[in-house]
């Protein structure tokens, strides 16, 4: 048990109080007892006294019988009247012996001895007890304790009569230890005899051993000689009791009671009280570790449970029955749990879950395709990797509205997982790139899959009424053969899609040359700077013929870029690239410059030539634009209104505001300008209205089938009268065939761009071409 922890400390009180408790009874017990005692060995000292007291006059009456004997004696008589010192002497002792005296005395009128059996030397001397024998010529005889010679004796004296008063006998016990014992018989008491000579006492005798004697001289030296006494380690309560005077000082009995004696009874009261105490002590330490454990155990499995909560274990049964304030804690503990795993749950969701479409996130997306690949590791078995991402995306956005571009999200996430198995995993990674694996697809038989996918999402799409069309370009990686880890399989499958959305393909398996041609792209940048000023670009004109009357008096300049290596890289290839850096505003500026001296000539040898220039998106955010225009138009002395602009409906969402501000000023200055690739985006006529253009180029898509596809040519039909409708020019794009021309001539198209008419080509053949046309015409 450890002293900090709480079955220790309950334990602890509990007994703690009750020793407390029975320390204090004790206490008080032994106080009342001790004085009880006391008062006790006081009263015995009284009864013990009165006793001594007695026993002292019996011997003294003996002593005066004997003495009294004596005087009688005729032959006693005799002697004293023949002062015979030897018959005296010897009828003293024959007395004496009779009652066992010690000392028998015989003394004239003159209070001269005559004979002592003690000391017959003293004969003749004076007499050495005068205060006894004057009590006794007053009374006729006395008794008292003297001493003689350091020793100490119980004194009678009577007198001799014959008849009148001749002589004193005085008789006597010697008191030793002897006499104290006997006393001691009697009253139960130790017995003490001392003398004092005004200076030192003296033990005269006594019944105390050696030891407590000799500690007794100590006291009495000290003049502590009377109450409560310790001697040797016994308990005494003494009474000094004053005997009489002697001539060498006065004499006392110190009568001792052992408190031991007195105490006895309360001792063994003492002995059941402790052993009491020590019973109730151990079975309050029982019953407190029992109590403490029953309080602490529920409370230390709780604690144990609060751990393992801790540790992520939130499914454990928790014993809520207990109806206490423990019971409500564990009911609380049980409810917490719950509440942790929910929340914990919620979070998890929230950390992994796409909250728009509830696919995977990009995180557990990543996850679960390294555990995908660590089974089929294991497995020896492959999986197929795809990636997604919508076309013109960015477009629907800000032509819809964000929640509208929220939706066809959400309704693209349901459109794949329709069209895959259970076990493969949808995921949207961001934006519009979604994320689909196939675990035990090879990629080999990737490509059964990835068509399944992409005609799930160019089925039929509406969006508030609208019909959407929705592309996607799709790249595929597999394992095991093109990376054993998900960054590297997700790195080939985007290298992949980016090549296939690059090259106009709708999908692309990943192989070496993708990465070949990923890390082409990356020099490329440094070649295109180099091109743009070591005139490697050229620029190719397409005729846009006047179906009216078969006039070539616009052409569209599109760059051509012949690398001193690579031969012929189609603008396909480098203008998307350009657009990706931003160094398509000096290609533009380049094209720009070339195309408007080109014209500036063209005008100048007398026969215009109104050139059509694309833009890109960016082109449409630089401020300067019309100014490097009006600038480049000044320097080749060209009227305004032959130069065109195309730009796409792409181009124009990127920042709508400052782009139609500079349309504004590219229209205000006599431009031209032209919607290219219509069609294609989302934007409705209603909106082209409100754009400064003059132009619209339908989108060669719907040209190409034209003559087949009825939808195609509704589109197209009701597009040139809406054009009309609103005062723009009709340009059809990309026409291959005279039966094409046909139609779109019927249905009112204005110009038409295409190889039926032309091919792109290098000035001088635009002009031969031009020519030759002319004198066809002619004819
Ligand atoms: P675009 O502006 O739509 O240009 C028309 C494209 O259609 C040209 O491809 C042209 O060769 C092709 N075309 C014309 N008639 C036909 C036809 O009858 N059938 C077919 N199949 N195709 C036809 P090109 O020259 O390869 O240009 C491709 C795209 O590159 C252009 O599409 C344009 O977006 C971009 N581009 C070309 N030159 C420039 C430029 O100087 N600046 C910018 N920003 N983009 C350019
Ligand atoms: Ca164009
Ligand atoms: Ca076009």
């Amino acid at each position: 048990m450890r002293t900090t922890s709480l079955n220790f400390r309950i334990v602890v009180a509990f007994s703690g109080l009750l020793a407390l408790v029975l320390l204090l009874a004790f206490t008080v017990v032994n106080v009342t007892n001790l004085r009880i005692s006391r008062a006790e060995a006081a009263q015995d000292l009284q009864t013990g006294e009165r006793v001594f007291r007695r026993l002292l006059e019996q011997r003294g009456e003996q002593l005066t019988i004997g003495a009294q004997v004596l005087a009688k004696d005729f032959g006693l008589r005799d002697a004293i009247a023949a002062d015979d010192a030897d018959t005296l002497l010897s009828a003293l002792e024959n007395h004496g012996s009779r009652i066992h005296a010690d000392l028998v005395m015989l003394s004239n009128l003159d209070n001269i001895v005559k004979a002592d059996t003690v000391c017959p030397e003293r004969a003749g001397k004076p007499y050495p007890f005068a205060d006894l024998l004057k009590q006794a010529s007053q009374r006729g005889g006395a008794s008292g304790i003297e001493r003689i010679d350091g020793k100490l004796y119980q004194l009678v004296a009577v007198p001799v009569r014959s008849p009148i008063i001749i002589a004193w006998v005085t008789m006597g016990f010697e008191i030793n230890d002897r006499t104290a014992r006997d006393l001691q018989a009697v009253s139960g008491l130790q017995v003490s005899f001392l003398g004092h000579n005004g200076k030192d006492w003296r033990i005269q005798a006594s019944t105390l051993p050696d030891i407590q004697r000799l500690q007794l001289a100590g006291f009495l030296d000290l003049g502590q000689a009377s109450g409560s006494l310790s001697l040797a380690g016994t308990e005494y309560e003494t009474r000094l009791v004053k005997l009489g005077e002697s001539p060498e000082g006065p004499i006392y009995v110190l009568l001792a009671g052992s408190l031991a004696e007195v105490m006895q009874p309360f001792q063994q009261l003492q002995r059941t009280l402790i052993a009491l105490a020590i019973g109730a002590l151990l079975v309050c330490l029982v019953v407190g570790i029992r109590i403490a454990r029953r309080i602490t155990g529920p409370l230390r499995e709780l604690a144990e449970v609060a751990g393992r909560i801790k540790q992520g274990q939130y499914q454990q049964d928790i014993d809520t029955r207990d109806h206490s304030e423990i019971g409500q804690l564990a009911d609380s503990l049980s409810h917490m749990q719950v509440a942790i795993a929910e929340r914990e749950a919620r979070i998890s969701t929230l950390a992994y879950q796409d909250p728009l479409t509830l696919l995977p996130n990009r995180v557990r997306f990543g996850q679960l395709l390294e555990e995908a690949i660590a089974r089929a590791k294991e497995e020896g078995g492959t999986l197929t990797l795809l990636l997604l991402d919508l076309d013109r995306f960015q477009q629907i956005n800000d032509t819809l509205g964000h929640p509208a571009g929220d939706r066809l999200l959400a309704k693209v996430g349901e459109r794949l997982t329709e069209s895959v198995r259970s076990e493969d995993v949808v995921a949207r990674l961001s934006g519009d790139e979604f994320a689909i694996l196939l675990p035990g697809i090879t990629i080999g038989t990737a490509m059964h899959s990835i068509e399944r996918v992409r005609r799930s999402l160019e089925r039929r799409m509406e969006l508030d009424g609208r019909q959407l069309d929705v592309r996607a370009g799709i790249g595929a990686a597999g394992f095991p053969e093109h990376g054993d880890n998900g960054i590297d399989l997700i790195r080939c499958a985007d290298m992949a899609m980016y090549r296939a959305k690059s090259s106009g393909q709708r999908h692309m398996l990943y192989d070496a040359s993708i990465q070949r041609f990923r890390e082409e792209h990356l020099s490329l940048l440094g070649e295109l700077q180099q091109a743009v000023e070591h005139s490697e670009l050229t620029l190719y004109y397409q005729p846009k013929v006047r179906l009216e009357d078969g006039l070539a008096d616009e052409a569209e300049a599109l760059v051509r870029w012949i690398h001193p290596q690579r031969g012929f890289v189609p603008p396909n290839e480098f203008i998307p690239f350009a657009e990706q850096t931003g160094y398509i505003k000096e290609v533009t500026r380049w094209v720009l410059a070339h195309a408007i001296r080109q014209a500036g000539r063209w005008a100048k040898d007398g026969r215009p030539v109104k050139v059509s220039v694309n833009l890109s998106a960016q082109d449409l955010l630089d401020p300067g634009l019309p100014a490097t225009v009006a600038n480049l138009l000044d320097l080749a002395s060209l009227a305004p209104e032959w130069l065109c602009l195309e730009i796409t409906e792409s181009g124009l969402m990127e920042d709508p505001a400052s782009a139609l501000d500079t349309l504004k000023k590219l229209r205000a200055m006599g431009l031209s300008l032209a919607i290219d690739d219509y069609g294609t985006g989302y934007s409705s006529l209603a909106y082209i209205r409100r754009l400064p253009v003059n132009e619209l180029k339908i989108d060669r898509a719907f040209v190409l089938e034209l003559t087949q596809n009825e939808g195609d040519a509704q589109i197209v039909r009701s597009t040139i009268e809406l054009g009309h409708r609103l005062g723009l020019k009709v340009v059809a794009e990309g026409v291959e065939d005279l039966a094409t021309v046909e139609v779109l001539q019927a249905m009112g198209c204005d110009r038409i761009q295409g190889y039926v008419f032309g091919k792109p080509m290098a000035a001088e053949a635009f002009e031969r071409w031009r020519e030759q046309r002319e004198a066809t015409a002619v004819k």
